[in-house]
């Protein structure tokens, strides 16, 4: 009897052509087309996503690309985990029927010159802390969208503010794609998962955790009858300190504007931007 053998991993499409060749095959057969966007580093996150566009799509199509043009200048592009094997078999695992994962070349091609700016939803949070980010990510995931013309694009609550930006644009570009936000998946103790937590040391990864502590003490604190925005925010500061972060926001806003609330008498959005050490990370909590 011989040996079982480790088996090879699932290829990834690098050609664009060869994409749009299989989608066209599924289209003809009559397949729902299901887009999942990510820049690997996969974890339980990404894969819900392809679990829901499993269970509601008949052909799944997940992608891989480290974006540079969402990325500042100074941010962590260069380091950013890129673990493509293990990403195609996970990705095999959960039954994604393609994996794109093109060179950055062949997306952006020298003399590339046009960009998607999203206003509104784009301009606070990320978009004053990371100018560009959102650019960066309409223009890919306009790109991601044309070559795949999915039926159904999944999105992460995780990133909240990205997941208004793509729905403002496919609503201002009339995208005729239904655009599907799942849950954060979060680790036992309440970390949600990042792709950049594997950047944290053991004490920082003790320390992060107060990010998600605070969203709770802002829900434990509405639960209690605060409703004083003001109140909730200097108590969550206090925590984050505590633990020796550094915040670049804390907000509680409407869910849909992101305006800020300054009364908490209604469902609002509690988000929090905070670097570790050197590892940025986001989270938010539907609050109220
Ligand atoms: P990224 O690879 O970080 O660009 O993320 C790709 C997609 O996965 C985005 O739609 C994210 O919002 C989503 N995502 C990332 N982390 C999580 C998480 N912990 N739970 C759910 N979705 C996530």
């Amino acid at each position: 009897m011989s040996a079982p053998r480790a088996s090879s991993p699932p290829r990834a499409i690098e050609s664009p052509a060869e994409l749009r060749q299989r989608i066209a095959q599924a289209r003809r057969d009559g397949k729902v087309i299901g887009l999942v966007p990510t820049m690997g580093a996969l974890h339980e996150g990404h894969l819900s996503l392809v679990g829901a566009a499993r269970r509601e799509c008949g052909f799944v199509v997940a992608t891989i690309f480290v974006n540079p043009m969402q990325f500042g200048p100074d941010e962590d592009f260069t380091r950013y985990p890129r673990t493509l094997d293990a990403d195609l078999r996970l990705l095999a695992g959960r039954g994604a029927d393609v994996v794109f994962a093109p060179a950055t070349e062949s997306m952006f091609r020298p003399g590339h010159a046009t960009y998607v700016d999203v206003g509104g939803v784009a301009n606070c949070w990320e978009g004053q802390y990371r100018p560009g980010h959102f650019r960066g990510v309409a223009t890919i995931v306009l790109k991601l969208f044309n070559f795949v013309q999915p039926d159904r694009a999944y999105f992460g609550r995780k990133d909240y503010q990205q997941s208004l930006v793509v729905r403002r644009m496919v609503e201002d570009l009339d995208l005729p794609i239904h655009v599907e936000v799942c849950p954060t998946v979060r680790e036992a103790d309440g970390l949600a998962l990042s792709s950049r937590n594997r950047y944290l040391s053991a004490d920082e990864r003790r320390r992060a955790l107060a990010i998600s502590k605070s969203l709770r003490l802002a829900k434990q604190l509405v639960e209690r009858g605060t409703r004083d925005a003001a109140t909730i925010i200097t108590r969550m500061q206090g925590m984050l300190a505590a633990a020796d972060l550094n915040i670049d926001y804390i907000a509680l806003v409407e869910p849909e504007s992101l305006d800020s609330v300054a009364v908490l008498d209604r469902p609002t959005v509690a988000a929090i931007a905070a670097r570790v050490g050197k590892t940025r990370l986001i989270d938010n909590e539907l609050i109220g």
